[in-house]
């Protein structure tokens, strides 16, 4: 299958008052068309940074280095900011954590939508009205009639969110970046949107790369896993294999973390110390100063990601630990 979506190598700094900030450092994925990829780490690892550059989208002080980011082919590190309009919106869609701060709070919600459909196709305004109506649908909001008229303060956290992912299907993206849509909403609401999300791949064909720091989301919702670790991704593969068969003591700290039954009354566990701060670049596994198996190669020698089994190529590591030149 050809990538809808090929990051590679991908390096992005900031300028600040304190200095250069590393943000992403070599990261590599891709998204298969009619996937869901989910980038996973803590906060501070690089993911949103790697999802802005996607866009060309970063903050004034950030800019990319090296690398290339391949959408269907075309390097949009190298388009010209004409053709990045024309990919904004229409091709590649993305969805925030505050869906609130995404929508215009003095226009109704159906105003908006068929402002991009407007924008999009050129449609009649009956045609125009009666899609709207139907994405209001699509995205299971009750009452579509209803919601048109609203002004988006009218309505909850996870109706707006259902609001912008109706947009984003209202400029037909083919790729859908979710920034922790489901992050500032109640857990009940969250697997609503999850689901939904799992349900428009499945119907629509769109293709999501999700950003999260929740494995319990990933497990749930996405088909292959890229763990970030600053900047870079240290583990990938599918979903099932990653989180059955994980290999990163950062990936494997992770997963301890998560909150579960069985821990009832103990403490929670956490991964010792602090995400770096980007100041300086790691030398060796930049995971080596929190790393509980750390060993004397790690220091100096960054691990590549390489086949996690021998002879599986889909499921990658970057450890030391299975390197076969320095594995003890
Ligand atoms: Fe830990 Fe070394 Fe593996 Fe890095 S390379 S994760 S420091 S064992």
């Amino acid at each position: 299958m050809t990538e809808l979506l090929t990051v590679e190598n991908l390096h992005v700094v900031f300028q600040t008052y304190a200095g250069t900030v590393y943000a992403v450092n070599g990261m590599t994925f891709d998204v298969q068309p009619g996937e869901i990829f989910g980038l996973v780490g803590e906060s501070g690892c690089g993911k949103s940074v790697a999802c802005l550059a996607i866009l060309r989208i970063l903050p004034g002080h950030g800019r990319i280095t090296a690398g290339r980011i391949l959408f269907d082919g075309r390097d949009l590190i190298q388009a010209r900011e004409s053709e990045m309009q024309a990919i904004r919106g229409r091709q590649i869609a993305m969805i925030f954590q505050d869906p609130s701060t995404s929508l215009n709070p003095v226009f109704t919600v159906g105003s908006q939508i068929k402002r991009i459909i407007r924008h999009h196709t050129r449609a009649s305004r009956k045609v125009t009205e009666q899609r709207a109506l139907e994405l209001l649908e699509e995205v299971a909001l009750p009452d579509p009639l209803r919601i048109m008229q609203a002004y988006p303060h009218e309505l909850s956290g996870g109706m707006q969110q259902r609001v912008m992912i109706a947009m984003a299907l209202a400029s037909g993206a083919r790729l859908l970046i979710a920034d922790e849509p489901t992050t500032a909403l109640d857990v009940t609401i969250q697997d609503q949107i999850l689901e939904l999300l799992v349900e428009l791949r499945r119907h629509v064909g769109l293709s999501i790369l999700l950003i999260t720091h929740n494995l319990g989301v990933v497990a749930e919702t996405c088909d292959r896993v890229g763990v970030a670790y600053a900047g870079q991704i240290v583990e990938i593969g599918p979903t099932s294999e990653v989180l059955r068969r994980m290999k990163h003591p950062y990936t494997q700290g992770l997963l301890a973390a998560l909150p579960s039954a069985q821990q009832k009354g103990k403490d929670l566990l956490s991964i010792s110390g602090n995400v770096p701060n980007g100041l300086s670049v790691i030398p060796g596994c930049p995971f080596h100063p929190r790393c509980p198996r750390v060993m004397e190669v790690c220091w100096q020698t960054p691990p590549r990601l390489a086949a996690a089994n021998p002879g599986e190529m889909q499921h990658q590591v970057a450890c030391h630990l299975y390197s076969p030149e320095v594995a003890q």
